[in-house]
């Protein structure tokens, strides 16, 4: 193991938790109810199972109500569309999470753009995508958020900061280049069909990885004393036979010899995204109840 700081995001998520169940608490007297986040999971995808029950249990331990929907995977389109819509006018539900991905019989953008966009806690809803891009105060989505907190606790101001961004959906790469930008740092969105990739990851002084390749991000692409956050969660075969490791799209070994600080995987940004759906909640609770936030 190198120099580099390590970025403990489960610590971070563990401290914002806790911040989130004073103001769940504190939400729960002045508004006569409890906070409430209904999550739907439709079929028997097992990595989104163990995410909603984590979801799920996380809600609670802050003092919030979960509100959970385990759907057929054969479920009709219009049903779950149905659900959604008796969600969106229910008065006891503050924030709305579709599990992605839905079955393939089902248009996963028709359920988001049904979301009521003051419901959607994912910052999925292109009403939410677009107050992001305008800097318009909306629901941001949190992984990408998570991340910001860790960049500006480690760094503070990221102000003039070179960021390259690795990897460019809807839910990590996109909203993640718009924060960076939002805090005033020179951004590059790489891709699939970035020329000299490795270069262009040199030049950063923040280095943000999502791609979903393993280790992919290798010390010698980074700049030496740059912070680097790996967004990546890839299950790959361990030296134990039979059994399997979790890595990240950063090579940990070599990126930590040259890095200033980085996130490690598990332990570094997977964390963070619980507990920023639990901040989106909160947050959402307080504007549907007209609560002024108290922070
Ligand atoms: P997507 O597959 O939607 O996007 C991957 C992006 O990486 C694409 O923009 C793609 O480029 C780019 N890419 C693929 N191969 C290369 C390459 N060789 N060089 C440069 N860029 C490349 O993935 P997500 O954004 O959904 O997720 C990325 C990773 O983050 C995954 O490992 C996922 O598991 C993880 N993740 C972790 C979360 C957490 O809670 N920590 C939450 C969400 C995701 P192009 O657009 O050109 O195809």
């Amino acid at each position: 193991m190198g120099d580099a700081a390590i970025i403990d995001g489960k610590a971070f998520a563990e401290d914002l938790r806790a911040r989130i169940a004073d103001l769940a608490a504190r939400f729960e007297e002045t508004a006569g109810r409890k906070a409430g986040l209904a999550v739907v999971l439709v079929g028997e995808d097992p990595a989104s199972q163990v995410y909603v029950r984590n979801k799920g249990r996380q809600t609670v331990a802050c003092g919030m109500e979960s509100f959970e929907h385990k759907l057929p995977a054969e479920t009709s389109e219009a049903d779950l569309l149905a659900l959604v819509e008796r969600l969106n006018s229910d008065p006891a539900v503050d924030g709305i999470l579709v599990q992605l991905p839905l079955p393939a019989h089902i248009n996963e953008q028709k359920v988001i753009a049904t979301i009521n966009p003051d419901k959607d806690v994912d910052g999925f809803h292109v009403v939410n995508v677009g107050r992001l891009a305008t800097g318009l105060p909306g629901f941001v989505p949190c992984t990408p958020l998570g991340c910001v907190m860790l960049l500006k606790d480690r760094l503070g101001s990221l102000s003039g900061l070179d960021a390259v961004v690795i990897g460019r959906s809807n839910i990590v790469g996109k909203p993640m280049a718009q924060l960076l930008t939002a805090e005033s740092c020179t951004v590059t969105i790489a891709h699939s069909r970035t020329k000299n990739l490795p270069e262009v990851v040199r030049r950063a002084d923040i280095v943000v990885a999502a791609v979903g390749r393993p280790e992919m991000v290798k010390g010698d692409w980074i700049k030496p004393g740059a912070t680097v956050i790996d967004v990546g969660i890839n299950r790959v075969p361990s030296a134990e036979e039979g059994k399997s490791k979790l890595v990240g799209d950063v090579d940990f070994a070599s990126a930590s010899e040259v890095a200033g600080a980085i996130t490690p995987v598990p332990g570094g940004v997977g964390p963070m995204t619980i507990a920023v759906l639990l901040r989106n909640t909160i947050v959402a609770a307080h504007r549907n109840a007209g609560i002024a936030l108290a922070e």
